[in-house]
């Protein structure tokens, strides 16, 4: 394509190491879990990646059904990567999943090992990756053993098409059985990908202490509360935006208690001199067990703006204490 990126692509980004391991991850990564789907012409999502990887986000999240359809993020990906992003292929730290519902009959959702490793291979061929950087369990499926879930991540990381394994979505007790598990087979879990935020503080109810006894890293989805915890739903909302075109958001999700939450916060946000968005993404990453806040953009200028989060100082223990009483319970 010609295009060459940011020659300082590294001078500013503080990676974090996942847990125990070697792994480091950019504190904010990118997910294309949505806008980047079929319905989305490429030029915006080609411009994302490339701003992304100029800005040090070396991290690029996905999932075998993010689209829409399922599987386009995938492809939107693999256009990006053969057309830019191919020569830099060892600057980028990818990661799929599958566990959720991707194709029809018994073999395309759960945790069993028919389904990871056809998936997986799916992902593969769609992305035009050889091997995935990191490969997930996105949701416990307790139907399935965890011993054979497990067992099928061991297996991938033998074969050779995924470096790391995580797991999505599990509790504070699953996740110490597969750690457990993973370990015994010779393959440590690297990641646990919970949702975090101000509005959803479930993780702090053992997740994020599980993983750590694990050794695990991190890699916290929606930390922006799929933009409630940003300034696009202060005054209503906007046509365009994810409220209004998702299947995972409608307007009622938009409640007038988070959004008065959300007001308040952006005053604390105000008398930092900074946007709500980059106060919420400051506030998952205070806590040093968090390697990583995986952000949804749906322009360049979001994720610029996004990404100033790390400038300035640390939050304050004033400033946390005043964002403690507008968090959701
Ligand atoms: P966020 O909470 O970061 O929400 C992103 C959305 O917020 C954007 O699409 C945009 O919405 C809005 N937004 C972002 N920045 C701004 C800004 N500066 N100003 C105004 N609005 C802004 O994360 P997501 O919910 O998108 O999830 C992020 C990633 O996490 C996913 O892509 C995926 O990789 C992962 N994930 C994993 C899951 C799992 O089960 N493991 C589940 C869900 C997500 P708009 O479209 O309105 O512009």
């Amino acid at each position: 394509s010609g295009w060459t990126p940011a020659a300082d692509r590294y001078a500013t980004t503080d990676y974090r190491r996942a847990g125990r391991s070697g792994l480091l991850l950019p504190p904010v990564s990118l997910g294309l879990w949505q806008n980047f789907g079929a319905d989305r012409p490429l030029a915006t999502p080609r411009a994302i990646l490339r701003r992304a990887f100029d800005l040090g986000v070396t991290h690029i999240d996905l999932a075998n059904n993010y689209g829409p359809p399922y599987g386009a993020a995938e492809t939107t990906f693999g256009q990006v990567l053969a057309s830019d992003l191919r020569p830099y292929r060892d600057e980028l730290l990818i990661s799929s999943k599958a566990g959720y519902d991707m194709w029809p009959g018994p073999y395309g959702d759960g945790g069993s090992r028919k389904y990871l490793v056809a998936s997986l291979d799916q992902s593969l061929r769609r992305t035009g990756l050889d091997y995935v950087d990191v490969f997930y369990s996105h949701r416990r499926d307790v139907d399935t053993p965890l011993e054979e879930t497990m067992g099928a991540l061991d297996a991938i990381v033998r074969s050779g098409k995924a470096l790391y394994v995580g797991i999505s979505n599990y509790s504070p007790e699953d996740t110490a059985r597969s750690a457990e598990l993973l370990a015994d087979l010779g393959t440590p879990l690297t990641l646990h990908q919970p949702r975090y935020s101000i509005f959803d503080r479930s993780p702090e109810g053992g997740v994020l202490e599980a993983a750590a006894t694990a050794g695990a890293g991190v890699a916290v989805f929606s930390p922006l509360a799929q933009g409630r915890l940003t300034d696009r739903y202060l005054n209503g909302v906007p046509e365009g935006s994810r409220a209004t075109r998702s299947a995972y958001l409608s307007a009622d999700d938009v409640t007038d208690d988070l959004t008065a939450r959300a007001r308040a916060l952006n005053e604390v946000a105000a008398g930092r001199g900074q946007t709500l968005a980059q106060l919420a993404l400051r506030w998952v990453l205070r806590d040093e067990r968090v390697t990583t806040a995986i952000i949804g953009a749906s322009s360049v200028a979001q994720l610029e703006a996004n990404l100033q989060a790390l400038a300035g100082p640390d939050l304050t223990a004033d400033e946390i204490a005043a964002i403690e009483p507008h968090a959701a319970a």
